[in-house]
């Protein structure tokens, strides 16, 4: 295992991180990521091979990265999806390896998910309210979510996170219901402010819910305080709870943009790489492998899409241009 980080960029910036796009479909159609209808998948032969998946993060485990998060569209919608977690498992032990899922289906898969060598999961949830979860992810399965909150837990997943996205006019007076709840619960609860990477393209800045609101409003109910000693390159800044009650954390992409501690790259399903969720290049990966690129050349690409990686987003700036492609064919 190679301590020494490989994969830097011209900013001294270090790549521990990787995210894997297991699939960009999905069994929910939120509001802020995908239109209702006419999603234009990817073809079946474009997405990577587990045995390409693997192998890809093999190189980069040797390159200095030190975690891999599944994600997607929605990860356990892809088949066989405890086959990949073992795979990767296999590649070292104690690996930090996670996902992240909107939860439908872990009441069918978390036992074997755990037992397949997944360490944590982060479940998103917007809202406790069912009617505005329908309206939300145009699909009535909140009561799906919270017995697969219930069934992570069961099956031993420590910590659970939750994922909340809070937009203005449908579900902005969730942050103090969803912090209770996650309270009550022992789940560690992060709002990640919403970001111009929807297919349809209808962010905007109004739309948005910015961290400072949603800390003051927390806050009000539940007095908090910057809890301190925590990672710097984690994309959340963390508050606790003054009563001991624990964590919450914001993900203020937008407003507080971190992009000077980041440490990811992602790789999309079809197997490009990108460095930036923002990214308007991708890097081939899949050509590669398929054409008989040797593992020193997936080594020599990814060292090289690293060194370019981009110094932030513009989302602030009047240059910003929305990727093509949206979070759920990124991975989010
Ligand atoms: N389907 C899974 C899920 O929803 O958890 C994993 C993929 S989803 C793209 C990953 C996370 O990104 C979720 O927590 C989701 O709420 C969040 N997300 C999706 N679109 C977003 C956007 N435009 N801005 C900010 N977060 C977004
Ligand atoms: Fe699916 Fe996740 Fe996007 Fe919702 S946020 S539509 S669950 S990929």
């Amino acid at each position: 295992m190679s301590d020494v980080p490989s994969l830097i960029d011209t900013h001294g910036r270090a790549v521990r991180d990787l995210r894997i796009s297991v699939t960009d479909r999905c069994n929910l159609r939120c509001v802020y990521c995908m239109p209702a209808e006419g999603m234009p998948w990817l073809p079946k032969g474009d997405l990577l091979t587990y045995e390409e998946i693997a192998r890809f993060a093999g190189v980069c485990l040797t390159l200095g990265v030190t975690g891999i998060r599944l994600t997607g569209g929605e990860p356990t919608v892809r088949a066989d999806l405890p086959v990949l977690v073992r795979m990767l498992g296999a590649l070292r032990p104690g690996l930090d390896l996670s996902m992240t899922t909107n939860g439908l289906k872990l009441v069918a898969m978390a036992d074997e998910l755990r037992a397949a060598g997944l360490a944590r999961v982060n479940v998103s949830l917007d809202t406790l309210d069912r009617e505005r979860f329908h309206r939300l992810a145009r699909r009535d399965r909140l009561h799906d979510v919270l017995a697969g909150f219930e069934a992570a837990k069961r099956a031993g997943f420590r910590p659970i996170k939750i994922n909340a996205v809070l937009m203005r006019g449908f579900n902005e007076d969730e942050a103090v219901p969803l912090a209770r709840w996650a309270r009550e619960q022992g789940f560690e609860l992060r709002f990640i402010e919403w970001m111009p990477l929807d297919f349809s393209h209808t962010w905007s800045r109004e739309k948005l819910v910015p961290a400072d609101e949603i800390l003051a409003r927390i806050g009000d109910v539940f007095p908090i305080r910057v809890a301190h000693g925590e990672d710097p390159s984690a994309p959340a800044t963390l508050y606790e709870y003054l009563d001991g009650g624990g964590r919450v954390g914001v993900i203020a992409s937008v407003t507080r943009p971190f992009c000077g501690h980041c440490d990811r790259i992602r790789l999309t399903a079809d197997g490009q790489i990108r460095t930036c969720l923002f990214s308007l290049k991708e890097y081939d990966f899949r050509r590669l492998m398929r054409g008989g690129g040797s593992d020193d050349e997936i080594a020599a690409l990814l060292k090289a899409a690293v060194w370019r990686k981009e110094p932030g987003h513009l989302i602030n700036s009047p240059y910003f241009k929305q990727p093509e492609r949206g979070m759920s064919a990124i991975g989010g």
